[in-house]
């Protein structure tokens, strides 16, 4: 990888639930999650069942690390199901060759360490929080900070967005967010990320509203990537007997909308409804391509470098 290389990669695209099987092998059936790496650490957006083939990587590529303790942060949009269902299975969280950092968001009135714990409770799933062997830092990440996760330094560090911080690399990551209300029942975080002078705007799990949702647009304006929510077809959405209005999600035309008026270089959709085969996604894709220049449909194993 050169010094200046950015790069996503598409873990799990699916929203709500794992569909896997032949319907799917081409977008994939695994839940949220994305990798972004820049020269020295992984940042996982999100922690669905896509992180668990990521944990085998991981483990793979770093076998020779020379007992050197490498740090991998994971940044939660908020604490469903399907943005928490891999972690258990994450196999690096039980390696004592690495270090987990784990930020997001306090909802309902709880911190996120406290919602992971209850999320694996032994009514739930068989292994504790605990569990998790690894050196490991579960921490809110609160609307007035910014994560900076640097390639000199080895721990993510928490700063308020206002305070000017030295020292910082074109090469390191910076991480801004907003809490938007619009999913059910206490919000969601929208991240952006910035490094090597490029932007990535990750908002999942928000529903648009007519004419654009301004926060988004704003937070996003100019982002050289936009990952968004796309769960629905028009029609799903404004279905008379089935309407999806308030589940939390945007339609195709929402990401669009917001992407046009954000002005972003490239947009993809995400967080793509389980009952949509490869087929419909297909379908889907050629659509959105009607609405905004460069769009695609989020893959498993796409890969975006910056
Ligand atoms: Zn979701
Ligand atoms: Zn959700």
């Amino acid at each position: 990888m050169q010094h200046n290389d950015l790069l996503i990669r598409f873990w799990g695209v699916r929203g709500s639930f794992p569909v896997p099987g032949p319907g799917t092998v081409k977008y994939g059936g695994n839940t949220s999650c994305i990798e972004i790496r820049n020269k020295k650490h992984v940042l996982i957006l999100d922690a669905g069942t896509g992180i668990i083939p990521l944990g085998e990587k991981v483990l793979n590529e770093r076998t020779n690390s020379n007992g050197e303790v490498l740090p991998i942060t994971v940044l939660l949009s908020h604490t469903h199901h399907d943005h928490i269902q891999g972690l258990p299975f994450f196999k690096p969280a039980y390696h004592k060759n690495y270090a987990m950092y784990v930020f997001g968001p306090e909802l309902l009135g709880r911190d996120i360490e406290t919602s992971l714990i209850h999320a694996m409770e032994p009514e739930y799933c068989p292994v504790k929080l605990q569990d998790l062997s690894a050196e490991k830092l579960i921490r809110n990440f609160k609307i007035d900070e910014k994560l900076v996760i640097r390639n000199s330094t080895y721990h993510p560090q928490l700063f308020k967005k206002e305070t000017v911080v030295d020292d910082v690399d074109p090469g390191d990551m910076v991480i801004t967010s907003f809490k938007s209300l619009s999913h059910p029942t206490d919000g969601v975080y929208i991240y952006k990320i910035k490094a090597n002078g490029k932007t990535i705007v990750y908002s999942t799990d928000i529903e648009g509203v007519p004419g654009g949702d301004e926060q988004v647009i704003q937070f996003a304006k100019g982002a050289d990537i936009l990952i968004h929510d796309a769960q629905y077809l028009a029609d799903e959405y404004s279905d008379p007997i089935a309407s999806k209005k308030g589940y939390g999600h945007s339609t195709l035309e929402m990401a669009c909308e917001v992407a046009n008026k954000a002005d972003v270089n490239k947009l993809v959709l995400y967080h793509h409804d389980p009952s949509h085969d490869d087929s419909e996604m297909d379908k889907i894709e050629e659509q959105a391509r009607n609405l905004f220049s460069d769009v695609c449909a989020g893959r498993e194993g796409m890969e975006i470098w910056l």
